[in-house]
């Protein structure tokens, strides 16, 4: 089963990648384990890569092509993968059919993690941190809000502000979204891959409704 998860950031898609990929034995591949495990393997274009990531550049579409190509490859994506992360433009998206399509592979499913801008906002903006045990909070959300305001309940230290949950500095990430990624949206629509999800629930749910509809799709066929 070959699955790509879109969504805006901050939507818990990653969570939901890894929860998935646990429970149909498939291989989560995010662009950040990707680009890492590629690094230490220290061949050429490991070395490559570890280069442009270092002088902050972005990596090239058809460097990210070359490392999933092999990636897919290995072993343990026989039964398929989930990605998360990538593609995020319609020029990706397309490479990506065309790789599939040289492995004898297509996609099952793509789904679409709808969650309202305001929403996301909130979370971003109540997330808290704890700064000695990485544990994360948000105190807007009754179900992961700290017992004490502003002390982490595992090891009573002090609860940050991460850097980057800021509005501004999310508002720009959830731009380039809208730019780059909902024409993507709308083109595996187009091609009757997608499937919307609601993502403004918490992610048992979430889980369940991704889970129903691959049955329903099942029934179909
Ligand atoms: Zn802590």
């Amino acid at each position: 089963m070959n699955i790509v998860l879109l969504a805006p950031p901050a939507a818990g898609k990653g969570t939901q990648a890894l929860i998935l990929a646990k429970k149909f034995g498939i291989v989560h591949i995010s662009t950040g384990n990707l680009f890492r495990e590629r690094i230490k393997v220290g061949d050429d274009l490991g070395h490559r890569l570890a280069n442009i990531l270092a002088s902050g550049l972005l990596v090239e579409d058809e460097i990210v092509l070359q490392i999933l190509a092999s990636r897919l490859e290995k072993e343990d994506c026989q039964n398929g993968f989930i990605l998360d992360g990538f593609p995020r433009t319609v020029n990706q998206g397309e490479l990506l059919q065309e790789l599939l399509n040289a492995q004898n592979r297509k996609l099952d499913y793509v789904f679409y993690l709808n969650v309202e801008k305001e929403t996301l906002e909130k979370r971003v903006s109540g997330r808290r941190m704890c700064s000695k045990c990485g544990k994360i909070y948000n105190i807007y959300n009754p179900s992961s809000k700290p017992e004490k305001d502003g002390i982490c309940d595992i090891c009573k230290s002090e609860l940050v502000i991460r850097p980057d949950d800021n509005i501004e500095s999310y508002s720009k990430r959830y731009n380039e979204y809208q730019t780059k990624t909902v024409p993507l949206i709308n083109y595996y629509h187009n091609n009757n891959l997608l499937y919307e999800i609601d993502g403004d629930r918490n992610v048992d749910e979430i889980t369940e409704e991704i889970i129903s509809v691959m049955k329903r799709d099942e029934l179909n066929d």
